[in-house]
């Protein structure tokens, strides 16, 4: 089908987009939820063209010697070799001296064929300073100063560029994160239209308003990006800082991203029904909207189900709500395709690693960033009770995966911890900790442990999306009730939860009410009544991934913050399913 072009368009700003696997310009949860976003926008035909910086180094690869001590390297790829060069450029200002940012294209392609275009902006260019070339090589790398030129490019550059293309008049901006919020300043300059800052009142700021939301990620203080004044004062001039000041955009001496993006937005949202609790009483007085986030169904799926999928249920591809039919999937055709899925797995494991694991074994997984709120050792609180578990109740197996952040001296010595329980484990519980993980071998993960293990420190985890990865792969979880994890369980029927209900919980008991539901619950379903296992993920795959996944996200962006007076006429005509 031929679809008309809308003339609104949603310009979606992200400081990383994980596009494929030959493409590392994403670190994680965050990269990889804006690129399943665009894969969904390109299914459902929403009018829509994201920004991302090129990232020319990547984030960086990672090793781990035998003690689990982590190192960086950069990561090589040719942008020419998978991108398209794009003639527009745009110039902005950085301590007065011109910045050129050109662009690179990628063409996220979908189902119906419609398309969503991803500009990969570019500062290497031979007019630019030395120093300014380098701004768009490594994600989250350098200092604070660093990261402001960056956002530079990001939020200034990246809106010129599109003016520059002709993307202004009806677009509607959504700021993923608050590292692109100084894109706020290019459209208020472009509303003062050479009046000064002190000119600006409530209708300048409105009318910018009125064109943007903002979605805001993490309760994590750290990754709210502020800067100190003198630096931003140094980087983009008096005049700019005023503004910036002006709108509200500066909060207790820094600029403070999140505050400007609050307060330039008239949409915000968290991303779990918890999260936008939480991210309430961080701002109070903001109205906080959520729209919980989801998985592209079918990038997450695993061959082996999407075959039994495409077989028992073929409209899945096109709507995901009729994965809710997946109860009428008879049991052995999900333990069937699930073994299938563990095989693989467990071979590119030993293809990696050299460690052969047992498939007859309850295999957990963990595998997310390595970071201290995500506790991915804590199931090694007690050795010895792991160990008496595994040997009374029934064996196990631990899949790791993850990269600590380069300067995140907490979440590298996770990983040298996992390493030395794994050498006092020993046989008794085998571990392997398979490194670099990344876009290809999370898929593999999700799809090929028989129980996907989730423990962060409560209320630290905005939503978490690697189990709903799992659940469409029907992998149950086990999880703290945080994130999207307090939607998508019921107990015993979906997954299991560690912990209570409430918001912050106690996290010293976590441990013990993992052991204890590991090995009264969990290890007997699975060892005992391997049907009653398979009938919790067929549920996995009914209740939640028909529902967590970002074509139903995306449809709740489109009716909810884009256009939530209705949807204009334009974008409906070119829109497949909205
Ligand atoms: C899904 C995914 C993540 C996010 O995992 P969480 O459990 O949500 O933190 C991170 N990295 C990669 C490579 C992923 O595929």
């Amino acid at each position: 089908m031929t679809l008309t072009p809308a003339r609104s368009t949603v310009a979606y700003f992200s400081m990383e987009i994980c596009l494929e696997q030959a493409i590392p310009t994403y670190s994680g949860g965050l990269g990889v939820l804006a690129g399943d976003t665009l894969r969904s926008a390109a299914d459902l035909g929403v009018p829509l063209v994201a920004v991302t910086l090129l990232h020319r180094k990547g984030y960086f690869e990672q090793h781990l010697d035998p003690s689990g001590q982590q190192t960086e390297q950069p990561v090589h790829w040719s942008p020419e070799q998978v991108l398209e060069p794009v003639d527009a450029q745009s110039t902005i200002l950085i301590e007065g001296r011109e910045v050129h940012v050109r662009a690179w294209k990628y063409t996220v392609k979908g189902v119906r064929g419609h398309e969503v275009p991803v500009y990969l902006l570019d500062t290497m260019l031979p007019e630019n300073s030395e120093w300014d070339r380098t701004l768009t090589d490594t994600l989250y790398g350098g200092d604070e100063h660093y990261r402001l030129c960056q956002e530079i490019v990001l939020g200034m550059g990246g809106a010129a560029l599109l003016l520059s293309m002709g993307i202004d008049g009806e677009t509607i901006y959504h700021l993923n994160e608050g590292h692109s919020a100084l894109l706020t300043l290019q459209l208020l300059e472009r509303q003062l239209d050479g009046r000064q800052h002190f000119e600006l009142d409530d209708a300048d700021l409105e009318s910018v308003r009125q064109r943007c939301i903002f979605t805001t990620h993490t309760p994590v203080p750290a990754g709210h990006d502020k800067f100190p004044l003198d630096m931003v004062r140094h980087v983009l001039g008096d005049e700019r800082v005023a503004l910036l000041e002006g709108c509200g955009g500066v909060h207790e001496g820094m600029l403070n991203m999140t505050y400007l993006a609050l307060h330039l937005t008239r949409f915000v949202n968290g991303v779990a029904m918890r999260h936008r609790d939480v991210s309430r009483g961080m701002f109070p007085g903001y109205p906080i909207n959520s729209i919980t986030n989801g998985v592209h169904a079918v990038t997450w799926t695993g061959p082996e189900f999407a075959t039994l999928f495409d077989r028992r249920i073929p409209e899945w591809r096109r709507d995901n709500l009729y994965l809710r039919y997946a109860v009428g999937i008879p049991l052995q055709e999900i333990r069937e395709a699930h073994a299938a899925s563990k095989r693989v797995l467990l071979d590119e494991i030993a293809r990696r690693t050299g460690q052969q694991l047992d498939p007859n074994v309850m295999t957990i997984g963990f595998a997310r960033r390595a970071t201290p709120y995500k506790r991915a050792d804590l199931i090694f609180s007690d050795l010895d009770r792991l160990t008496q578990i595994a040997r009374t109740v029934g064996k196990i197996q631990i899949v790791y995966g993850g990269k600590a952040h380069p300067h995140d001296g907490g979440g590298k010595d996770l990983i040298r911890r996992i390493h030395s329980a794994r050498e006092r484990l020993g046989d008794a519980v085998k571990v392997v900790y398979v490194e670099n993980y990344e876009m290809a071998v999370a898929g593999q993960m999700v799809a090929g442990v028989d129980l996907w293990l989730n423990n962060p420190m409560k209320p630290l985890e905005a939503s978490g999306t690697s189990g709903m990865k799992a659940a469409l792969n029907g992998v149950p979880s086990f999880s703290v009730l945080d994130g999207w994890w307090v939607e998508g369980h019921v107990e015993g029927v979906t997954g299991w939860s560690i912990g209570g209900p409430d918001a912050e919980g106690d996290p010293s008991r976590d441990a013990v009410d993992l052991y204890i539901k590991l090995e009264r619950v969990i290890l007997p379903l699975f060892y005992g009544l391997p049907f009653a296992y398979a009938e919790v993920m067929r549920a996995a795959i009914a209740l939640n991934g028909s529902f967590f996944n970002t074509q139903r996200m995306v449809r709740q962006y489109v009716h909810n913050a884009y256009f939530p007076s209705g949807v204009p006429a334009d974008v409906v005509e070119a829109t497949a399913v909205l």
